[in-house]
């Protein structure tokens, strides 16, 4: 059994072909598939995938990305959205000054903002950081006590031991299966198998051999492949440990 804990089948590069990809996911062992919204359109497309799906959950967020454009309004309708029981997290939502799509000084209150909205529904978070450690992480220290899973692990060993220490789960993608991912196989060495989810980011970051490729669903396997040779443990170890977590942290069922 796999679960894909952070997927993005909503985006266009699914259009064409979306409900084969979900069916097909499930019918090559994906259990339970996490769509993750990183706009509000696309928070609400992912809720509309949930109540198609029984398998298919939602995470509604707005990315650091669009933290220009966020206004009060747009948190009102995430609101709406997070009372269909098919909403298990808030996220994605962090801070990223690896590409500033949007200025850090916009995206500290969305995230402030979106990590209230979390509080206030009692619903775990999907953190997005890259290039910002250290505001995230003030931030997060401060909200605490809060659930949360760091999505695609980018971080140094220090980051991942502050997350670990703060009892974050850490996702990691297929981008471990990379030729030059030495420091992110290290942090996949240093974090136990109870604290690790599988996810795809897909259509993003398609592993090793598959570069260039639209990522899907089922490439969880690869990440789960590469932890289990990295940790010296079977695949099926790694599967049953991480769809384990999962289930706990979104209340899958
Ligand atoms: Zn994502």
């Amino acid at each position: 059994m796999y679960i894909d804990t952070h997927c993005h089948l909503d985006f266009p590069e699914f259009d064409q072909d979306r409900e084969a990809v979900i069916k097909g996911s499930k019918a090559q062992g994906i259990d339970f598939l996490v769509n993750v919204g990183a706009s509000l359109k696309s928070s609400g497309d992912s809720l509309e995938l949930a109540k198609k799906y029984p398998f298919v959950y939602a995470s509604i967020g707005i990315h650091p990305h669009e933290a220009d454009r966020f206004n009060a309004e747009d948190e009102k309708k995430l609101r709406a959205f997070a009372q269909s029981e098919k909403v298990v997290a808030i996220g994605e939502i962090g801070l990223d000054y690896y590409r500033n799509f949007s200025r850090p000084e916009n995206q500290k209150p969305l995230f402030l903002a979106l990590l209230k909205l979390a509080k206030d529904l009692n619903l775990p978070l999907v953190i997005h950081t890259r290039q910002a450690e250290n505001d995230t992480l003030e931030i997060l220290k401060k909200m605490q006590p809060i659930s949360a899973v760091v999505h695609c692990f980018s971080g140094d060993t220090q980051f991942l031991k502050a997350c670990l220490d703060l009892g974050f789960f850490i996702s990691f993608t297929c981008n471990i299966t990379y030729k030059k991912a030495e420091g992110l196989r290290q942090a996949v060495a240093q974090a136990p198998l109870e604290r690790i989810f599988l996810e795809t980011d897909a259509p993003y970051l398609a592993p090793e051999g598959l570069r260039g490729k639209r990522n899907e669903p089922i490439n969880v396997k690869y990440v789960a492949a590469e932890i289990a040779r990295v940790k010296g443990v079977s695949a099926e170890e790694v599967a049953r440990a991480t769809s384990e977590n999962a289930k706990n942290f979104f209340k899958l069922k």
